[in-house]
């Protein structure tokens, strides 16, 4: 029976459009189990520094909170057609495409009905490729601004379908991981995760890297986890680390990246240094 089940997901896989592997967007899936490590913050503000670097970037809000909408300004009334609407097939992701205020960077949103999603989906078929299904045509055609560089997907602290979803149709997962101390606990358990959608849904799918977030040094314990993790991931683990910044926690509040509140503050740097190491290290791999 097990034998059974593995063999039908894997020809789902394989019957799976995968047009975008030969093309250039990169798609990449932000995600932790854990709550409030800072995946939002990161797919937001990576998403604008990509921006602002001239990449066009698509940042898909996969989280029913809906925090990354909210934080890039997107109002309640501007999500009538989401995320929820793409996964359940009932339009394409290109109908949910909106810009942002930032240029070069648009957004799907994310809706309420999204957290209906996670049971809905069940009857689904082949429900864990939803996601992948509607990217494909987007990652060959791209929006109405042309090719997506980048497609960043916000995932939910849990590893439901939704976040099943995200990692079943990205390239590569980013991981925030907060320096607190269960953070190794929690990242072994995501890494284990992470093996399963490897075995089962996406052969493909690479660790893209590990960032430390809310990283404060005035406390030893920071210092502590940031190095027990770069003893245990070595390189994948980002030289950048995000520091606990005020700035940071205030700019969602006015619906806007943290690079827009206030580009100077430390939080700002970090995440244009660590868009920075994003770039490089992919370049890195496609020249393996
Ligand atoms: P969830 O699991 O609920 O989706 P999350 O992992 O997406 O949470 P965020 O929403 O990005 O986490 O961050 C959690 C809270 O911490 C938010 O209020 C955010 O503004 C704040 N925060 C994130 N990063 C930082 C930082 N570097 N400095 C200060 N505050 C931060
Ligand atoms: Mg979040």
């Amino acid at each position: 029976m097990m034998a059974e089940n593995t063999a039908k997901t894997h020809s789902t896989a394989a019957t799976t459009p995968l047009g975008w592997q030969g093309g250039k967007t990169r798609i990449i899936a932000i995600a932790n189990q854990k709550g409030g490590v800072g995946k939002t913050t990161t797919a937001i503000n990576l998403a604008t520094a990509l921006a602002a670097i001239k990449k066009k970037v698509l940042l898909i809000d996969l989280d029913p909170q809906g925090n990354a909408s909210t934080g890039l300004g997107v109002s309640r009334e501007a999500r009538t057609r989401n995320t929820y609407h793409v996964v359940m097939e009932q339009i394409t992701l290109a109908e949910a495409i909106q810009p942002t205020d930032i240029p070069g960077l648009d957004i799907v949103p994310s809706g309420m009905d999204l957290s209906g999603a996670e049971i809905e989906l069940v009857d689904v078929e082949g429900r864990e490729f939803s996601l992948r299904r509607a990217l494909a045509p987007v990652a060959d055609a791209g929006g109405e601004n042309g090719l997506y560089d980048y497609v960043l997907i916000d995932s939910p602290p849990a590893l439901g379908l939704l976040t099943i979803n995200a990692l079943a149709a990205a390239q590569a997962v980013l991981v925030p991981l907060q320096c607190e101390f269960f953070a190794l606990e929690g990242i072994s358990h995501l890494m284990k995760s992470i093996e399963r959608i490897r075995n089962g849904f996406n052969p493909d799918l690479e660790l893209q890297g590990i960032v430390l977030t809310m990283f404060d040094k005035r406390n030893n314990l920071s210092d502590q986890v940031a190095s027990d993790v770069r003893e245990f991931f070595g390189d994948k683990v980002y030289n950048t680390v995000i520091p606990r910044n005020v700035r940071i926690s205030e700019a969602p509040s006015y619906g806007r990246p943290v690079l827009v509140y206030d580009l100077a503050c430390a939080g700002s740097q970090a995440y244009l240094h660590l868009a920075g190491e994003v770039i490089r290290r992919e370049r890195k791999e496609q020249a393996k």
